[in-house]
């Protein structure tokens, strides 16, 4: 079964859709009416799925059941911010606790600096913390800091690597639609871990402000980024007087407390954190040298009070429930096992899907390195993809939209709930049981694929 599919059965024909169709009434009567309200009647892109998407009603630990009441272990995790998986006992005490005290003071709190004060202790280069609502504010505010710093204009970015929707971010080479191309001029697109391109742009030219990336690689390494590039580009933007920005969104708290930069032993001059950092509730943070933070603080003149050069408000900065939230997940990353449990959960799921994949003979693999796994639909060895040997565009993108439906929709069909890409973030709280019933589900869908055509 070697190889790629030559004859596959369409979407709209497909028996895998079609019974994920027949077990999923209830969802598909919602997706209806959403389809009346919500563009693709979806709320995040990356939650649409055909015929329709999951529709949750409960969730606890690893699983969560559908509204017409079949059970799936998540992988999903909450976009990634769910490291101790649904509901955990600590995180729904402390949230009970605040909320009964009050949601929102429009003033400042305790639980502020607390939470401030956890960050600072975790992450090894957050000298200052500036909390912001959302991983998608937390860049957009870090490239603002990062002009106002340098007073250059130029951000240079990796092709694959995401940041968030805001305009400077979420366009590929090019530009997209809605978007200015005022705002497109400023951006610099890198390929993937091309830090000779990074080198020549920087030897070149002196308007850059700041080269921004995921430590870990795209998507929390769905195309890996192994410290050699980090290093590198670390003396590259130290010599050129740019700023590193780290989007550790996903990898702060995960890959190890202190994020990659941590896990690396490389400073970034800037720091975004979302995620796990308000424990399943909105909330996030740029954190970074008290220097280029200091652009946010009010100045003094001899006579008067200025403004802070760079503006920034927000009326959920620090909400009281995402920092009591956020403190209670801190604490258990910080002091107990739970980023090894979900390592060696993540390493178990891989080896057991790269097991069965070679008993059947089929050539693709599963690889990741940390608390995640990613499904290569084509022929290579995870050995291939972290030695670079595999093209970022195959990595990422390079599977039809078709087929990445119907593995998502054959994992549910088992009870697995996987994310599109396709892959899944795993959490402290996965058991063997639920790894066991991931593993048979991988086969199960397996099957259904080879019946298809697409393995
Ligand atoms: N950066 C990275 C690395 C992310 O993974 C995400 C979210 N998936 C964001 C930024 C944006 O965060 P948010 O969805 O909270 O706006």
């Amino acid at each position: 079964m070697a190889g790629m599919a030559t004859q596959t059965v369409p979407l709209k024909r497909s028996n895998i859709l079609r019974a994920y169709a027949e077990r999923t009434p209830r969802s598909a009567a919602l997706a209806a009416r959403a389809q009346r309200l919500l563009p693709n009647g979806v709320t995040h892109v990356s939650r649409y799925l055909e015929p329709h998407s999951v529709y949750v009603e409960r969730a606890a630990g690893s699983r969560k059941w559908d509204v017409d009441g079949n059970e799936y272990v998540d992988y999903f995790g909450g976009h990634g911010a769910l490291i101790l998986g649904h509901n955990h006992p600590l995180v729904v005490d402390a949230v009970a606790s605040q909320i009964a005290k009050g949601s929102h003071y429009g003033a400042s709190s305790a639980l502020e600096v607390e939470w401030a004060e956890i960050v600072q202790q975790m992450i090894p280069s957050a000298e200052r913390i500036c909390f912001t609502a959302s991983g998608t504010e937390a860049t957009h505010l870090a490239l603002r800091l990062a002009r106002a710093f340098t007073g250059k204009s130029k951000i240079i970015r990796f092709a694959g690597h995401f940041h968030g929707w805001h305009d400077e971010v979420s366009f590929p080479a090019g530009g997209a639609a809605g978007i200015s191309p005022s705002v497109v001029d400023q951006t610099l697109i890198v390929p993937a871990n091309d830090t000779g391109r990074v080198a020549e742009l920087l030897g070149s030219r002196d308007d850059c402000a700041a080269v921004i990336l995921e430590p870990t690689g795209a998507t929390f390494g769905h195309v890996p980024t192994g410290a050699d590039v980090l290093r590198r580009l670390r003396e590259l933007t130290a010599r050129h007087g740019v700023l590193l920005i780290f989007d550790e969104v996903i990898c702060g708290f995960r890959c190890s407390p202190g994020g990659a930069q941590q896990l690396y032993g490389i400073m970034p001059d800037l720091t975004t954190l979302a995620k796990i950092l308000a424990g399943g509730h909105p909330g996030a943070a740029v954190a970074g040298r008290s220097d280029v933070l200091a652009q946010l603080q009010w100045g003094e003149e001899p006579s008067r009070i200025v403004a802070p050069r760079v503006p920034h408000q927000g009326t959920f900065n620090a909400a009281p429930i995402s920092a009591a939230a956020g403190m209670a997940t801190l604490r258990q990353v910080r002091d107990t096992d739970a980023l090894d449990r979900a390592n060696k959960s993540a390493a178990a799921i891989r080896d057991g899907m790269n097991a069965i994949l070679r008993s059947r003979g089929v050539r693709w693999c599963v690889y990741g390195r940390f608390s995640d796994f990613h499904i290569f639909v084509g022929d290579a060895t995870p050995e291939d993809i972290y030695a670079g040997r595999v093209p970022a565009a195959k990595l990422k993108g390079g599977t039809a939209a078709e087929l990445l439906h119907k593995i998502r929709a054959g994992f549910l069909l088992h009870g697995v709930d996987i994310v599109g890409w396709p892959g899944g973030l795993v959490s402290a709280v996965h058991t063997a049981e639920d790894i066991a019933r991931t593993l048979e589900a991988f086969d199960r869908t397996l099957d259904l694929l080879a019946i298809e055509g697409d393995l």
